[in-house]
């Protein structure tokens, strides 16, 4: 029998939403930075593609697991996931885990590696244990 492996090019795709504010702008240099420490192991997923339906399919057949992060609690990425249908295995939204309010400026460095800890950490628990997938479907762990 093939391996499903064969077929599983990622272990991990991480989506973020890009938001134009400090913990936005601390979370798509932390994703960057993680998918330089792993290369082998994660990348960056096209949040936006989701919306294409050959795209949809695609990031849900070459993903073993997805975790998404929204920098604030308007949660956009959570709500375009839910729309998609694309269930995600673990789901950061910034401004309350980190109990800070959503900044319209550039994050500090303090801010930037205080980012990079956090989804760092759920990067590692989805790498190193067999997380469940959230099967209702959403980004539903908030
Ligand atoms: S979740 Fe917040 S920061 Fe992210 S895109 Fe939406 S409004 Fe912007």
């Amino acid at each position: 029998m093939q391996s499903q492996r064969k077929h599983v090019p990622y272990k991990l795709l991480i989506f973020t939403c890009y938001g134009g504010c400090a913990t936005g702008v601390a979370a798509s240099k932390a994703c960057i930075r993680i998918w330089e420490e792993h290369p082998d192991e994660l990348k960056i997923g096209c949040l936006p593609a989701v919306v294409v339906p050959w795209k949809r399919q695609e990031i849900l057949d070459r993903s073993e697991k997805r975790l998404l992060i929204d920098a604030c609690a308007v949660r956009c990425g959570a709500k375009l996931m839910e729309r998609e249908d694309v269930a995600v295995d673990g789901y950061v939204e910034l401004t309350t885990t980190l109990r800070r309010g959503k900044q319209k400026a550039l994050p500090s460095r303090e801010l930037d590696e205080l980012v990079h800890q956090t989804i760092e950490k759920e990067v590692e628990k989805l790498l190193d244990t067999g997380t469940e997938r959230n099967t209702e479907g959403t980004a539903g762990q908030t």
